[in-house]
């Protein structure tokens, strides 16, 4: 079925790319074949030749992706570190790229210990909105920035970093980790964005049983060439995998919605508490961005990820992930189930105490992803384990 452009969200995360085949099949079948049939040589009959190249399911997921995110093309890959490196894999020798300070352990090491190695050097930034200006040198190709951060959900204005690269060079690009939110509550190419990125493993198939990644972007010479890369590298999804992150896309306006609101309920009810020292929620009004956040997220809306630090240190933080039933100790996070995690010792274990407590990863944060169980049976659950942890 073609959506149309004024469709809205919910209608495009159903119907697009999606399409029924010759049988007239609802939901499309997958499509396992390596290889497609040819009339005469260089002649395929449809629009397939060789599944690394390009696969039906992989395209429904990219159109689908990319109707979602109000571009024009998408492209899937194996995991959302192989997008990364895709992405900082078209940058020439020589380039120097800028980055958020706190972005995605995996994406630092990318940019710090494999993209170095092919003559691309990258500064990071706790402060890039203000210190970008005297950070872009001549060489400067790329600029890199997630919002909000993990896992301390600092938000960045997107749009204000797009007119600062714009008016120094606009041929810089700017990418854009939109993992934590979602398309459904934000679109960073309506901000001026380049590209948008995802670890789609996290709220695009939502079920914690996919890794996969996509990039989105309105350019059709990035576009190009990057699926010159896609092809080249090989870092591709399976056609199993795509399938299911392309269902699994079809639900995300209903999951992240309720994860928002739970999340809401849950981060106001820390807010609150004794027992907590500090809480770190986009969704609140007291969130340090929340002017950024009214006008880059839909309805204001703070997503399903929360953090705050629970008083009584390393110990009581222990505790508490450990005495919760429904929120499951475990990294990763989107999914319908809710997971919790203390990020100094697991997901942020491999950075210097000093250097993560500059970004506010202290002893005591502990991280949620609220999943889609019952708003008031997850909030028990936080204040059972606060008890718990206070004892
Ligand atoms: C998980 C994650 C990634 C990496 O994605 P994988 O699918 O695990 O390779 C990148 N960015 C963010 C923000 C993430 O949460």
């Amino acid at each position: 079925m073609t959506v149309l452009p004024t469709d809205k969200f919910a209608t495009k995360a159903i119907h697009a790319g999606a399409h029924t085949d010759v049988h007239g099949s609802v939901i499309e079948p997958i499509s396992l074949s390596t290889t497609f049939k040819q009339h005469a040589p260089a002649q395929p009959v449809g629009q397939y030749e060789y599944s690394r190249s390009q696969n039906p399911n992989r395209k429904n997921l990219e159109d689908a992706v990319a109707a979602l995110e109000n571009a024009k093309y998408g492209l899937a890959f194996s995991s959302g570190s192989a997008t990364t490196a895709v992405v900082l894999q078209s940058l020439p020798q020589g380039s120097h790229a800028v980055s958020i300070g706190d972005v995605y352990g995996g994406t630092h090491r990318y940019f710090s210990k494999v993209a170095n190695a092919h003559g691309v050097e990258t500064t990071f930034s706790n402060d890039l909105v203000e210190e970008l200006p005297q950070l872009i040198r001549d060489n400067t190709k790329l600029v890199w920035i997630e919002t909000p951060t993990n896992p301390t959900l600092k938000v960045t204005d997107i749009q204000l970093v797009s007119n600062t690269i714009r008016k120094i060079n606009p041929e810089i690009l700017l990418v854009v980790d939109n993992t934590f939110l979602s398309p459904y509550l934000s679109n960073p190419l309506d901000f001026g964005a380049d590209i948008v990125v995802h670890s789609a493993t996290k709220y695009i198939n939502g079920h914690s049983d996919v890794v996969l990644g996509v990039l989105a972007t309105n350019s059709e010479a990035l576009y190009t060439k990057l699926q010159f890369l896609q092809n080249a590298i090989g870092a591709i999804p399976s056609p199993f995998d795509a399938w299911l992150a392309h269902r699994g896309l079809k639900t995300l306006h209903l999951r992240v919605r309720q994860a928002s609101l739970s999340a809401t309920k849950i981060a106001k009810f820390l807010a609150e508490s004794e027992s907590v020292q500090s809480v770190n929620y986009p969704g609140l009004e007291s969130h340090p961005n929340y002017d950024v956040v009214k006008k880059q997220h839909r309805e204001a809306l703070g997503g399903g990820m929360i953090s705050f630090r629970i008083k009584g240190g390393a110990e009581a933080a222990s505790k508490f992930t450990s005495a919760t039933r429904l929120f499951t100790l475990a990294e990763s996070l989107g999914g319908i189930e809710s997971l919790l995690e203390v990020p100094a010792v697991m997901t942020h274990g491999g950075i210097p105490k000093e250097q993560r407590e500059i970004s506010g990863v202290y002893d005591n944060l502990v991280r949620l992803s609220v999943g889609i169980e019952d708003s008031d049976d997850l909030l028990d659950d936080i204040k059972k384990a606060l008890k718990e942890a206070a004892n």
